[in-house]
């Protein structure tokens, strides 16, 4: 494979909680001059075979994805699989059981907002939601923001969606080392999204980084669309210190919604092995 110039591999789709098909999302990685790039719906694989089909159509490569919702210490953790066969039945098994909470989860939330007198969550989250096995947070933050409740995603969240908050259904997800294992065992490679988001302590920040390496995983998201110029560099050290090669990814989920577009991204930092140039074999 020759060297990518300018990767991008994170990004969501009509398949999870993004508002682009993978088809308009090719466009747009293809308009932006991405020339690697991966869809990475939460918990699903769906949308992968139409992703491999329009990055063709647009002569740009393509690697697999996933971001898979672990709970690690008691907190929600995002591992993106790479490169990965999208048609592994393991991999299906595990994202299906993944995924099923999340009905009766989106339930319970629009029960626990209407006692706060935000009525019909539920039913107005589904209207934005695009593939019925995956309801989501963000799409409850559509309708809120839609219906005139708050004026952006993030009020949403900060007053509604997040721990200790109306909205907030706890709930448990993969574990890591079985995450870990869907993705290696289908020929993949399992990568640490956006660390910086989990706010962990340096105790248990390193508790993660260990026991993700011992489970087999092999990367970490470094420069990514949530990480500062300073995160970026710190995450850089840990790639180094434990051995990981290190990925960039946009997390884009929605023009009107993300601030960093498909492929504006920085690039990697120096003296790091990128994810990609262990993957050169699984490229579309
Ligand atoms: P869920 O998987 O249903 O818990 O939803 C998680 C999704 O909500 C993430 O993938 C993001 O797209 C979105 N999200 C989480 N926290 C925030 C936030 N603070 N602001 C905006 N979107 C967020
Ligand atoms: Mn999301
Ligand atoms: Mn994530
Ligand atoms: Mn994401």
């Amino acid at each position: 494979m020759n060297f990518p110039l300018n990767p991008d591999l994170h990004c969501h789709s009509t398949t999870s909680d993004g508002t682009l098909t993978p088809e308009e999302l090719a466009a747009r990685a293809a308009a932006n001059g991405v020339d690697l790039w991966a869809l990475t719906d939460h918990d699903e694989v769906g949308g992968q075979q139409r992703a491999i089909d329009a990055a063709q159509a647009h002569g740009i490569r393509y690697l697999t994805g996933v971001e898979i919702s672990v709970t690690f210490a008691d907190a929600t953790v995002h591992i993106v699989g790479l490169g990965f066969d999208h048609t592994d039945p393991r991999m299906a098994e595990g994202l299906a059981d993944t995924r099923d909470g999340r009905g009766p989860r989106a339930v319970e939330m629009g029960e626990q907002l209407a006692k706060v007198g935000i009525h019909g969550a539920y039913e107005g989250a589904l209207k934005y939601v695009g593939n019925p096995r995956l309801i989501s947070r963000t799409h409850f933050a559509r309708f809120l923001v839609d219906s005139g409740v708050c004026r952006d995603t993030p009020e949403v969240f900060r007053k509604y969606l997040t721990e200790g908050k109306p909205g907030f259904v706890p709930h448990r997800w993969a574990r890591l080392g079985d995450a870990v294992q869907w993705i290696t065992q289908s020929g993949g490679l399992a990568v640490i999204a956006h660390p910086a988001r989990y706010n962990f302590s340096p105790n248990l920040e390193y508790a993660l980084f260990s026991e993700f390496k011992q489970h087999g995983g092999q990367g970490v998201e470094v420069v990514t669309g949530s990480h500062s110029a300073a995160e970026a560099l710190r995450y850089a050290d840990m790639a180094r210190e434990f051995g990981l090669a290190a990925s960039r990814g946009s997390d884009f989920h929605s023009p009107d919604e993300s601030h960093i577009d498909l492929g504006k991204l920085p690039p990697l930092p120096d003296g790091l092995t990128p994810v990609w140039q262990l993957l050169a074999g699984r490229v579309h």
